[in-house]
């Protein structure tokens, strides 16, 4: 029998594949947050930021410019997602996780979204607007010169987080680290876990 082609048998079709899966990965990108109210980069931007490009404000290129104007972009974001809700979408995903043996949820978002409808550890390939919880960060075996990735230590420091650092040779964070332990990474973890818990 040929299954009909419509939304309703692509999804029974998909589901069935759900329901033999041993590991699934979910992707998301900024479309699984729009019906929670968060505009994605395609939608253009309204009120205070109509006459701005979000995928212009969004570059290193535009900090180095005007940080000023970018820093206030950010905020203007973090208020918008501090106001929503996760939607069905987000309850959906944080709901699968429980009926596959295995379930890797990455995401391109910088919102909280999928954390507060239920998900446990969502990997932010593009960091977080809320990167901040922590209240100490290693940063280990990096230069820390590739942006948007060397932002995440700056701003635990900024938010009051003790930064550690490791590495054997100097870089730009040892101006904001509270602890710049020159070493290997084999050598100094495996000395500093030891004589923490040890
Ligand atoms: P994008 O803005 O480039 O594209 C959004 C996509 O979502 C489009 O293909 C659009 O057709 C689709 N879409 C719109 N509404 C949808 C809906 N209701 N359901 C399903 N799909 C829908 O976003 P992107 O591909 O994630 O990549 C660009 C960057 O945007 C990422 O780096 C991300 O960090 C950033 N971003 C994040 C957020 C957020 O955290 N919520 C919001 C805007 C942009």
């Amino acid at each position: 029998m040929v299954e009909a082609d419509d939304d309703d048998g692509r999804i029974e079709r998909a589901a069935r594949l759900l329901r033999d899966a041993r590991h699934v990965v979910v992707f998301t990108g900024a479309g699984v947050s729009a019906e929670s109210g968060i505009p994605t980069f395609r939608d253009a931007l309204t009120g205070l930021w109509e006459r701005f490009d979000a995928s212009d404000l969004a570059s290193a290129d535009a900090f180095r410019r005007d940080p000023a104007l970018v820093w206030g972009w950010y905020e203007w974001r973090r208020m918008m997602v501090m106001r929503a809700q996760p939607n069905a979408a987000h309850r959906a995903i944080a709901a699968l996780a429980e009926k596959v043996p295995r379930l890797t949820l990455v995401t391109q978002n910088v919102d909280d979204l999928h954390e507060r409808a239920g998900s446990v550890g969502p990997i932010h390939l593009h960091g977080s607007l809320f990167a901040r919880a922590c209240d100490v960060l290693f940063s280990v075996g990096t230069s820390s010169v590739v942006f948007p990735a060397a932002q995440v230590p700056v701003e635990a420091h900024r938010a009051g987080a003790k930064v550690v650092q490791v590495n054997p040779n100097a870089t730009g964070l040892g101006a904001i680290a509270d602890f710049d332990l020159r070493g290997t990474a084999a050598r100094v973890m495996a000395e500093w876990v030891r004589r923490a818990f040890l």
